[in-house]
């Protein structure tokens, strides 16, 4: 695995600090370019439930039009996207959610690729939790939310790890392995996102972050279903019609598809096509807009979803 230098960091900052347009996508600079959504505040506690010993959670928190992952393997942590925070209310919640599940570290950060709405509560997590690692593609922004994002990793000293297709990492009992991105050159942001495939046990998840069609069609055409194939899928840009294409979908197969997306998004996420798709290939499908958080408990062996419902 390729550790940033802090040199690279330094020189990634003044790119994002000097560049008019993103230097992965042509992307004009803006700050929210998903919208801000609409939490209607803090619960008390998130009514998660409780994984026993042995037992992986992973908690598809409903941020909205926006990803935010935690995953917990014993004393181990990883958030995989953290959501868009516009507002006091994004953060409150999404601290009050860390926190309550009793998080001070977390081992690994991935920071799926630059859009605000995967990395806007960034600086707040990295300024609140011990971050210990954060991998992030190699792919820069113009926004204030990606110039506060490098700065709170080099305030902190956060070890910064690029995704290097075929790494193997290890949390506690589960490991995961970079799958893409696969090249360096994207036309397309989303395409940079950091593909990832979480073993526990006899199971496995799949984590897209907004892997587009291009992306999925390099997947396809490098991995074996044993490479790519997962019981359950968390569904590329938020159900987008670009991504979850027929051929990426056989090829992972999964039987739970997971689509994080806000309520009456101004995307029309999910794409009736991808729930038309998903649902030809028997994948039992979880929302975020309509279930609230997801929270998935694995033994390695079963699979026990729990809906939170809606805030
Ligand atoms: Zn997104």
């Amino acid at each position: 695995m390729k550790r940033i230098p802090r040199l690279l960091l330094s020189l990634l900052l003044i790119l994002a600090l000097s560049l008019s347009f993103g230097g992965c996508a042509g992307f004009p600079s803006d700050l929210f370019p998903e919208g801000p959504g609409n939490v209607e505040g803090p619960p008390d506690k998130p009514q998660s439930p409780t994984p026993t010993e042995g037992e992986l959670a992973i908690h598809f928190i409903d941020v909205d039009q926006a990803d935010a992952i935690l995953i917990l393997d014993g004393d181990k942590t990883m958030m995989i996207d953290t959501g868009n925070w516009p507002d006091d209310e994004h953060k409150d919640y999404m601290l009050d959610y860390i926190k309550n599940l009793g998080v001070t570290v977390i081992d690994y950060l991935v920071l799926t690729h630059p859009d605000a709405d995967h990395i806007g509560g960034a600086p707040e997590v990295i300024n609140t939790f011990d971050v210990k690692n954060c991998i992030m593609p190699d792919c820069t922004k113009t926004t204030k939310v990606f110039e506060r994002t490098v700065a709170a990793l080099e305030n902190k000293n956060v070890n910064v790890l690029l995704p290097e297709v075929g790494d193997d990492y290890t949390l506690k009992n589960a490991t995961f392995r970079i799958l893409a991105p696969l090249e360096e050159n994207y036309s397309d942001t989303n395409d940079y996102s950091v593909v990832l495939r979480m073993q526990y046990g006899e199971r496995s998840i799949l984590f897209t972050g907004d892997a587009e069609a291009a992306s999925e069609a390099q997947m396809v055409a490098r991995y074996t279903a044993a490479d790519l194939g997962a019981d359950v899928l968390k569904v590329g840009h938020h159900g987008s019609r670009t991504s979850s294409s027929q051929s990426f979908l056989e090829l992972v197969d999964p039987d739970y598809a997971v689509i994080c997306c806000g309520v009456d998004n101004s995307y029309g996420h999910p794409h009736s096509p991808v729930i038309t798709r998903l649902t030809g290939i028997d994948a039992e499908i979880y929302r975020t807009d309509q279930d609230g958080t997801v929270v998935l408990l694995t033994d390695g062996e079963t699979l026990e979803f729990t809906k939170l419902g809606k805030k």
